[in-house]
């Protein structure tokens, strides 16, 4: 037996104004047929496909197609698009005659003229497979589901967790959904409800005491268990994308038991509809945000959610920084900016030296500003370094060429080439700082940042900053969104039969 497997991931933020282009993928790391599955082998969901396949019995051959990973940022250009199918097509192509397809995708791409990027390559993989090839793809929990999707594959099997601490695991039931089909002949049938909602990220904490988060995932956790169910999920989708059937999802998909499949998709989709306020979140501004920081003795988290790098933001923020400078910290109150201009003016300067930069308002020209400032060059860096936790598991990043400088106040402002992690701890660390002995870490992560920094800080705050992953999407003007959506829109009465569709 010959299984292929590959990965398409990026997350699309439509607000930012930069485009993602073939090169942002390049630099990411593509790999390509027997390289993917030596590198992929623990690395994320395609770690799991690999150690799940090798530990059936029989294991099957594994051929690699292509792994095409870019970080999240602005749409994809027209031109991306076109080489990302002829890249995925034309490895298909190459790994000839396959038994199935497992596939990595995030779910929220989009690029200019495709609003639904996988939705896409999932159908043209499937007119090019035929019907009875199993296509089995795992989605990111932020995804905007489809019914070209639904449609196109067999199964769809998205994360549980918010911070995405599940990732593997998620490849490893993919590859068990997979089993199911190829070894037990389970009848893969789908029941889909697109739900009329989008919230917020910041009380979608999966993982957190209690919560309206906690609960739903507890509920597919355990529908997953069920003999019967294949897979089970929710995908309350990233808000920060205008385009048509954009909505959260359930997706639960049964083995042959198609009135099970409704009632289970029909029962968590109405739960999620009936409590979609609950994920609205408390925001604290900048101003009481930074002084809130400044009375607490330990460390205070605050989360820049408007410029999360994880939301597609472009990171180049300094809302935030302009706040910390009036202050003067007692340890060090840290920050990242990207900013390629920055590093390049500090390229060659000794450290210790005094100069003045401007930050902001380049990447992001929407809602940015810039501000200039009187620093100490401190230290380059090279921001390399391999991810565990939210996101990713042993992900290789690299941010490129990198500068510490150093405020007065005790600001250090981390300067990035690249856009990548702006919370991870690993950042902080490869910049010569341990964050959980800061008093002040700006976490461009609207929830995920949580996984790693609950157990160390004192106090955290989801701030309300001006930004490209705004906490109050609503009051932006979005044209190609369907309507009436919620919140933009009130909406007094709906029931899942309105959005579902089943196969
Ligand atoms: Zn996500």
């Amino acid at each position: 037996m010959r299984i292929a497997i590959g990965q398409l991931w990026q997350e699309t933020n439509t607000l930012n104004p930069l485009a993602t282009t073939r090169a942002d993928f390049e630099q990411f790391g593509i790999c390509r047929g027997d390289d993917l599955v030596t590198q992929m082998a623990d690395v994320n969901e395609l770690g799991g496909f690999i150690q799940a396949m090798r530990a059936w019995p029989g294991p099957p051959e594994i051929a690699g197609l292509v792994r095409l990973p870019a970080w999240p940022s602005g749409t994809a250009t027209a031109e991306c698009f076109k080489w990302l199918r002829r890249e995925f097509f034309g490895a298909v192509e190459a790994a000839g005659n396959v038994d199935a397809f497992l596939l990595a995708l995030h779910g929220a791409m989009v690029a200019q003229g495709q609003p639904d990027v996988e939705g896409a390559i999932l159908q043209e993989l499937r007119e090019r497979s035929g019907p009875d090839v199993p296509i089995v793809a795992t989605l990111d929990l932020h995804t905007n589901i489809t019914r070209e999707m639904v449609r196109a594959a067999d199964v769809l099997v998205t994360y549980h967790s918010m911070p995405h601490v599940d990732i593997f695991e998620t490849g490893q039931r993919g590859a068990e959904a997979l089993r199911r089909m190829l070894f037990e002949g389970a009848k893969p049938t789908t029941a889909f409800c697109k739900i009329p909602a989008v919230v917020p990220p910041e009380n979608s904490n999966t993982e957190a005491d209690a919560g309206i988060a906690v609960e739903l995932k507890r509920r597919v956790v355990e529908l997953e268990k069920m003999s019967n169910i294949l897979s089970a999920g929710i995908a309350p989708v990233q808000p920060w994308m205008d385009i048509p059937q954009f909505g959260s999802s359930v997706v639960v998909t049964t083995d042959n038991d198609p009135a099970a499949a409704r009632a289970a998709c029909v029962s968590v989709a109405e739960e999620f509809w009936r409590r979609r306020r609950e994920y609205m979140p408390t925001l604290v501004s900048v101003e009481d945000a930074v002084r809130l920081a400044h009375e607490e003795s330990g460390l205070t988290v605050l989360s820049d959610a408007a410029d999360a790098t994880t939301s597609g933001a472009p990171g180049d923020s300094v809302w935030i920084l302009a706040e910390l400078l009036k202050y003067r910290w007692p340890r060090e109150a840290l920050v990242t900016v990207v900013a390629p201009e920055v590093v390049e003016q500090c390229a060659g300067v000794v450290p210790g030296t005094q100069l003045t930069v401007s930050l902001g308002g380049l990447r992001d020209n929407r809602f940015g500003k810039s501000i200039e400032l009187d620093v100490t060059v401190e230290r380059t860096f090279d921001a390399r370094f391999t991810m565990t936790g939210h996101i990713g598991k042993n992900m290789p990043i690299d941010m490129g060429r990198s500068v510490v400088l150093r405020h007065a106040s005790n600001t250090l402002v981390i300067v990035t080439t690249r856009t990548g992690p702006h919370f991870a701890p690993e950042l902080f660390r490869a910049a010569g700082f341990e964050p959980f002995e800061a008093s002040v870490v700006i976490a461009k992560s609207p929830c995920g940042f949580r996984a790693v920094y609950a157990g160390h800080a004192a106090g955290i705050y989801s701030v309300k900053a001006p930004g490209c992953a705004p906490s109050d999407f609503w009051n932006h003007d979005f044209k190609n969104i369907p309507r009436p959506l919620w919140p933009w829109d009130d909406i007094e009465q709906w029931t899942p039969a309105e959005g579902l569709l089943q196969k």
